[in-house]
């Protein structure tokens, strides 16, 4: 048995799994970057296998986008600990889902705040004997006596530290208690899933519990801020004690990389922030200095905010310099970065003060702030993109980030080995370049091992939502025809849609019944729409079938898995491309300028490719299921949107008109 085997937790090799895992392992054992393209169905979760077999007490940290994923690597996990009975984990979710204590506000704010109370107040006590805080009676009756919705003490925090006496020089140490060393070591060595580790931690915090555990941990699984925020990632590694060169990273369902990293940079300032701040600073005036001078800038900000109203279009690009030269008018103001200078000493004392009342909110001077570094920003960084929305009356402005290169490339070259997976990471070239630049980058994409018997791949040649063609009725007659055909497969199936206006559009010209079958239409609210899709994937189980509408990146399309005969086919009408404006136009220019005639693919096409291939991938999720898939725009046959698709894909697709299609599902019905 080699290295490899001995990590691997199932009887046997999928198709061509060996090979990915050998792939994944050699990059551990070497180091660098790889980029691992492979289809539902590879086992691509038993690449941390490959990782923990070359790891040579190296650290791996697997990132995943969300608790499905995170769930999927837990169990994982907990099967490779049967053949390795020494191996130890831990995950993290964002503190948002795992902090207990209530209150308003941001989560992660307001756990630093009442963890430098608890600690200064703990400390106090400490020095007067109580070495315990969980057992001191000032303690217990502060907590008591705490406003829950503005708290300053965390009791579970609390519960999760003692102190001890270290020599004259140290004095009292803060340390973790036993029951929190006791129940991280339990987490190490159990697999606790994430809903039961509220009931699991019994008091005591459940983050602290498991950054305990993932201190001592061979894996630990956390989310995508934990990796790419550089603040959390950096608290993160400090408190894990480990440099990024001593581990070995996992990122799972890459494609979204580079959409996280981009909205982690990305800043709005609302009009109503604006009206906000002035208010906060209208009460700091007499008491702080500097303010006085930065409140002749908000008008002017507010003035640019008002012109911007008047607009025709509801999004468009606005000119930093323009911003700049208006915000100091008529100011003390030289240029922006001075007012950003006085903007963050102010931002700082309203925290501080805020945080000392329990209040945890990022306030509205520190939004602002935040926004004016970024607008200063954008005057020389063509990566950050000024843009402003308008719509009923209001007014954003919103400093986007569009290239998540930079960020990537050094996460990529700082860690040990950076192993990225994914479903649809097709074409690897484009991804490689879009992340990676021109840093050396291993890749590899598996054909799909699912039996090709067990599916029909199609694409239309004579149908397109191409906006040339929106009000012709031919096609429109015919993308109906292809939807009620579509509707003759067994069982329950879905139709995605670029955008909700052309779903109403088809929605009410196919009615609320297609072939018998129930049509769910996808709505905007979250809350509805969970409640609709349960009774959808409830049907077979009845001995009924019903057909989703939904759109392309929306809530249906991504991160669910219908498994069997919870949906048997999937068809997606018109290529999912991102509406084409002037913002859209200066990203594109911007890869252009950067990469040549790929810049245009990578920015505008790739990302509707994703998005359609997403969509096909809820279906088809087991070796044993079987189902259709159907593409629906004649655009996926022009070479340049064709290269996008997996090469199994490309390879299988069996390329018709509607009496062609009527044919082939007909052994489907
Ligand atoms: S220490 Fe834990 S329970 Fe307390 S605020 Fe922070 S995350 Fe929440």
């Amino acid at each position: 048995m080699d290295r490899l085997e001995a990590w691997f937790p199932y009887p046997g090799f999928r198709p061509n799994q060996r090979e990915m895992l050998e792939f994944a392992a050699e990059t551990a054992r070497e180091g660098g970057i790889a980029m691992i393209d492979a289809p539902t169905g590879s086992g691509k979760s038993s690449v941390v296998s490959a990782l923990l077999a070359e790891s040579n007490g190296r650290k791996v940290i697997v990132a995943v986008r969300t608790i499905s994923q995170l769930s999927t690597f837990i169990r994982e996990l907990a099967l490779v600990r049967k053949v390795q009975p020494a191996l130890t984990f831990s995950y993290l979710v964002g503190k948002g889902s795992m902090c207990p204590l209530g209150g308003e506000g941001d989560p992660y704010r307001r756990c630093e705040g009442v963890k430098a109370f608890s600690s200064s107040l703990m400390r106090e006590r400490a020095q007067k004997g109580s070495l315990v805080p969980t057992e001191d009676r000032v303690i217990n009756e502060q907590i008591r006596k705490m406003d829950r919705e503005h708290p300053l003490l965390c009791p579970y925090f609390i519960k999760s530290r003692v102190f001890v006496r270290g020599d004259e020089e140290s004095g009292l140490r803060m340390a973790p208690s036993q029951t929190l060393r006791t129940r991280a070591d339990r987490v190490k060595k159990e697999a606790i899933a994430p809903e039961d580790l509220a009931g699991f931690c019994n008091g005591l915090c459940p983050y602290e519990t498991m950054m305990q555990a993932a201190r001592g941990a061979d894996v630990l699984v956390c989310n995508f801020h934990h990796l790419f925020n550089d603040e959390i990632r950096d608290q993160l590694y400090a408190s894990l004690d480990v440099e990024p060169k001593d581990v070995l990273l996992l990122i799972d369902e890459a494609h979204n990389c580079g959409d996280v990293v981009t909205g982690i940079q990305s800043v709005v300032l609302e009009d109503r922030t604006l009206e906000a701040a002035m208010t906060e600073l209208s009460h700091l005036s007499r008491s702080m200095k500097d303010v006085n001078a930065v409140r002749q800038v908000l008008p002017n900000v507010a003035a640019f905010m008002e012109a911007l109203q008047r607009s025709q279009k509801g999004e468009d690009w606005f000119d930093p310099e323009q911003f700049h030269r208006m915000a100091v008018r008529g100011t003390l103001y030289k240029g922006l970065e001075e007012i950003v200078g006085d903007l963050s000493k102010i931002a700082e004392r309203v925290s501080e003060k805020n945080k000392s009342a329990g209040i945890y909110k990022e306030s509205a001077v520190e939004s602002l702030t935040e926004f004016m570094y970024r607008v200063y920003r954008a005057g020389s960084d063509m990566t950050f993109l000024p843009l402003y929305r308008s719509a009923e009356g209001h007014v954003e402005l919103e400093v986007r980030n569009i290239d998540p290169g930079e960020k990537m490339q050094a996460i990529g070259k700082a860690h040990a080995a950076c192993v990225l997976i994914s479903g649809t990471l097709s074409p690897l070239s484009a991804y490689q370049k879009y992340y990676f630049g021109d840093l050396p980058v291993r890749t590899i994409s598996l054909p799909n091992s699912f039996p090709r018997e067990n599916r029909l791949v199609v694409c239309a040649k004579d149908v397109t939502t191409a906006y040339r063609m929106r009000q012709n009725k031919k096609n429109t007659d015919a993308i109906v025809g292809y939807i009620k055909t579509f509707a003759r497969v067994r069982g329950n199936l879905a139709v995605y849609f670029p955008s909700y206006q052309i779903l109403n559009t088809y929605a009410q010209a196919c009615g609320s019944r297609i072939n018998g079958k129930t049509v769910y239409t996808e709505p905007r609210e979250a809350s509805e729409a969970t409640a609709a899709l349960q009774e959808f994937i409830s049907l077979p189980e009845r001995g009924k079938a019903g057909i989703i509408f939904a759109v392309c990146g929306g809530k249906w399309s991504e991160g669910l898995d219908y498994r069997g005969e919870m949906l048997r086919g999937a068809m997606v009408v018109g290529l999912p491309l991102a509406p084409y404006n002037s913002v859209r136009k200066m990203t594109i220019e911007y890869y252009v300028h950067k990469f040549g005639r790929d810049g245009e693919f990578i920015s505008y096409t790739l990302p509707a490719i994703n998005r359609a291939l997403q969509a096909l991938g809820r279906v088809l999720r087991t070796p044993e299921d079987t189902g259709v898939l159907v593409l629906a725009e004649e655009r996926f046959l022009e070479p340049g949107v064709r290269v996008g698709l997996p090469p199994w894909m490309q390879d299988e697709a069996e390329i018709c008109d509607l009496d062609r299609f009527s044919r082939l599902v007909m052994k489907w019905a």
